[in-house]
């Protein structure tokens, strides 16, 4: 009715200012009501009201006749599009058109309204000036009495920016999941019934591997006992809580996790003035598989204590067999003691004894023999003398800082790794580095250093260790190199045999060691091994 009623005054209407209709016509119709058909509205209203509220409406609004030739638009409209209504009336809205809309989404629209009933959705328009923009449209067809199509109603707005934030919202989320995706963790958001919300390519590979069962409920059971320290966590976060649980295949698994909680937005429309705390919590889960860590550090630990008790197997055997030397050693030194204390005996009375004291020393010697340690049968490896070295002193640290020594640790950023037998090498630094500690604990210097620095060099690797300590004087150089030669003073359970040995691993590694005969300061010891060599390094 409203639409026959423009298009009654069109001329009037199109092309004037629509708060201020004309008189005849708004005084032909003041009370609505009094139209045929509109009996029902609340006697009072003012067709020039109806008129004013579609003038004003804040949504571009248009009426067309059955073929979509403008009859009217609002302000709104004329805003939006650019044109002013005396210059588009009488066009068809196919103006606004700028050919992107594809064509079935027209034919869509017509098939719709033409059959009577109301058709949303989006199309590319274009402002007078040629700006495009997204236009979210309305079409309502106006039906006469005889329900035949009389016109149509238009109701468009520009939803540009909205559609700009939705695809830089979507650009956003495709990027954060390709971000998440790429994470070496698992990354799962649970809401505060601990479903899953999202999810990254790590947890769904878990999740393929647990089957039917959910992993991150064996995380929050894992994690059940530790609850208070995540529920009480400051800002809601807490961090690389290690957690154990079995797999379904029996297999022991351990997760570092770490998580935030964030607060659950409420999309609930009687909640929309409500406070966002209201809602519940989000938990974003983080967890890192550290199994592999995990039985690496426990395969360390074990290794290590497989060290300690060799170590001490080591050091009963050395002590059990030098107490069965000494006893050993006592029966022929008895019978000895028992020939001078028989002055006066000829020489054929002391024969027997001097055989006596013979085989009693060869049982000896034998039984030492027999009681020996068996030697260390090690295999070769590729082994990284800067690790070693590394581990050495990070072992000594302890010592250090109680002696109050200060370390220069220069290593050669990239060195080859060796074909050796790791043990002894260990080992022989293990001496080297004890000596050098030795020595500066027997100064009397405040200010005690130990230097060690790697290189390479003509095909070997070097190894340099120097301490400022006691030094070794230049006549005792090479003899330190025999066996049972210490000279500590406080070296207690010293046999002297430290150097002795380190020179017999060196060389089994076709290499050399030697005292830099020019260093004055303390001590310096030079260590070459070559990288290439004969027997490998068999001992
Ligand atoms: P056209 O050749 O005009 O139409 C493309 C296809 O649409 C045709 O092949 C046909 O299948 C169908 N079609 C077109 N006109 C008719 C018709 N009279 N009867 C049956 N089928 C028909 N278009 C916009 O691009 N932007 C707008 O904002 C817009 N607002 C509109 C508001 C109203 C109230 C109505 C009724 C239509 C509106 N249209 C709008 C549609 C517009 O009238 C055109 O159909 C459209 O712009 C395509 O025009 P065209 O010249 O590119 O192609």
């Amino acid at each position: 009715m409203l639409a026959r009623l423009l298009q009654r005054n069109k001329q009037t209407i199109a092309g004037t200012v629509m708060h201020k209709p004309s008189k005849t016509f708004s005084e032909q119709y003041t009370d609505i009501s009094s139209i045929a058909g509109f009996e029902h509205v609340a006697p009072g209203l003012s067709l020039q009201a109806i008129l004013e509220t579609v003038e004003q409406a804040p949504v571009a609004i248009s009426i067309t006749d059955a073929r979509a030739n403008i009859l009217y638009v609002n302000a709104a409209f004329e805003e939006l599009t650019g044109y002013l209504r005396d210059e588009i009336c009488g066009q068809n809205e196919s103006v606004l058109s700028c050919k992107n809309t594809p064509i079935e989404v027209y034919r869509d629209l017509w098939r719709i309204i033409q059959s009577g009933k109301p058709w949303r959705g989006t199309l590319v328009n274009r402002t007078k000036s040629g700006t495009r923009y997204l236009a979210e449209l309305n079409i309502a067809p106006v039906l006469d009495a005889n329900r035949r199509i009389t016109s149509f109603l238009g109701m468009h707005r520009d939803i540009s920016t909205l559609h700009q934030l939705e695809q830089q919202l979507k650009h956003q989320k495709a990027l954060s999941e390709t971000m998440l995706d790429l994470a070496p963790a698992i990354v799962v958001l649970l809401d505060s019934e601990h479903r899953v919300l999202m999810d990254n390519q790590a947890y769904k590979q878990l999740k393929a591997e647990f089957g039917t069962i959910e992993p991150v409920h064996l995380f929050l059971d894992a994690l059940n006992d530790r609850l208070d320290q995540v529920e009480s966590a400051p800002y809601g976060k807490f961090q690389d809580i290690q957690v154990r649980f079995d797999a379904p295949n029996g297999d022991e698994c351990w997760f570092a996790l770490s998580g935030i909680h964030v607060e659950e937005l409420d999309h609930a429309a009687q909640n929309y003035f409500k406070p966002s705390s209201e809602g519940g919590r989000y938990l974003l889960l983080v967890a890192t598989d550290i199994t592999t860590r995990k039985a690496e550090v426990e395969r360390s630990r074990i290794q290590h204590l497989k060290v300690q008790m060799a170590e001490q197997e080591l050091t009963s055997s050395i002590r059990e067999t030098l107490a069965g030397a000494i006893f050993q050693l006592e029966t022929p030194l008895n019978v000895i003691q028992a020939a001078l204390d028989m002055q006066h005996a000829s020489p054929d009375a002391l024969y027997p004894i001097l055989r006596q004291v013979l085989e009693s020393s060869h049982s000896a010697i034998n039984a030492m023999r027999m009681a020996l340690p068996k030697a260390e049968q090690g295999r070769n490896f590729l082994v990284n003398i800067n690790q070693i070295l590394k581990d050495l002193l990070i072992i000594s640290t302890d010592r250090m800082l109680a002696e109050g020594v200060v370390i220069d640790w220069k290593p050669e950023p990239v060195l080859p790794a060796l074909m050796g037998n790791e043990a002894s090498l260990r080992r022989m630094f293990h001496y080297l580095i004890d000596n050098a500690l030795l020595s500066l604990e027997e100064t009397g210097r405040v200010q005690r250093e130990l230097r060690i620095h790697t290189y390479l060099k003509e095909g070997a690797i070097w190894v340099e260790i120097t301490d400022n300590g006691i030094g070794i004087p230049s006549k005792q150089r090479l003899k330190v190199f025999e066996p049972f030669q210490s000279g500590w003073k406080r070296g207690s359970g010293k046999a002297g045999m430290g150097l002795c040995m380190a020179q017999e691993i060196v060389n089994s590694h076709g290499g050399g060691i030697r005292i830099d005969p020019d260093y004055t300061g303390g001590c310096r010891i030079h260590i070459n091994l070559p990288l290439k060599h004969g027997n490998g390094g068999m001992e």
